[in-house]
């Protein structure tokens, strides 16, 4: 782990541990857990980090964010409880630019004639970068499958220190990944940004009018959840009701409210292709 616990409930990053300031009593940063853990220098191969002896106390209880490899939902749920005291420590700060246009079938390329010799200069990021963070973390993400990697390959910890650089404005990536049912309630609730989402959550039923096609996500008591087709569109979407029904997707979108299902709130989310799922 790149993130613990030490005095006054302060969280310091491994790279900024220093045990004349921080202390010797350093504990793993979840709440749930806080066992001790100790520091391990950085090497020439490896980062700086902290972790468990794997004797006596100093083992991650079970509900534990780093106890074992956690799934794609389960990291999106740890990086929502990580974020506001990694944040609020100022324990590191990662901006990756959101830029998805590149899968809307709507958004019309910039026929900008390159030069071949621009390429060349599009070299990887710096040396000093990489040392950093870039290693870890691309700098930009443009597609889901981007948002699903980044989420099943890097630490809670070190996820919970993105922000998500969207239409000029910094967001928490926490705010703006979450389950379908989060996203909801933050809509409903006015607490929703007006910026796409990610949402991941379960598809139960999907219903194809002529217009119009319903992909519903699992019933809650909140209300619905559904993906939207609209038939400008339906030449982009491409799978079929067998591949979607009872699979886990992650979804994009801007979160839009209908009042139609009267007496329960529903949530819509317009998708345009197939490049607006993942399958988790
Ligand atoms: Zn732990």
């Amino acid at each position: 782990m790149h993130s613990a616990l030490v005095k006054k409930n302060q969280i310091v990053s491994a790279e900024s541990y220093d045990e004349s300031i921080h202390g010797v009593e350093i504990c793993c940063m979840d709440q749930k857990c806080k066992v001790p853990v100790f520091f391990v220098r950085g090497t020439v191969s490896l980062n700086a980090h902290f972790k468990t002896s794997g004797k006596g106390a100093s083992v991650h209880k079970d509900a534990c964010g780093f106890a074992k490899p956690l799934s794609f939902q389960d990291t999106v749920s740890k990086v929502g409880e990580y974020q506001e005291s990694i944040l609020e420590n100022n324990t590191r700060q990662i901006v990756i630019r959101l830029s998805m246009n590149e899968i809307d079938p709507d958004y019309e390329k910039k026929t900008i004639e390159r030069n071949p010799l621009d390429k060349e200069k599009k070299k990887p990021e710096p040396v000093e970068e990489s040392l950093k963070t870039s290693k870890v973390t691309p700098s930009s993400i443009s597609s889901l499958k981007a948002v699903k990697k980044l989420f099943t390959t890097v630490s809670p910890d070190i996820l919970a220190g993105i922000m998500l650089s969207v239409k000029g404005q910094k967001i928490p990536i926490s705010n703006l990944i979450q389950s379908y049912s989060e996203a909801h309630e933050a809509l409903w609730s006015g607490n929703a940004e007006d910026v796409p989402y990610f949402v991941h959550g379960c598809i139960e039923q999907v219903t194809r009018r002529e217009r119009v096609w319903y992909i519903t996500l699992s019933r809650t008591d909140k209300g619905y959840f559904s993906l939207i087709v609209f038939d400008r569109h339906f030449n982009h979407f491409t799978y079929k009701d067998t591949d979607l029904i009872g699979q886990e997707v992650l979804a994009y979108g801007y979160l839009v409210k209908n009042d139609y299902h009267k007496g329960k709130q529903s949530t819509e989310m317009v998708i345009k292709s197939n490049q607006y799922i993942e399958f988790l």
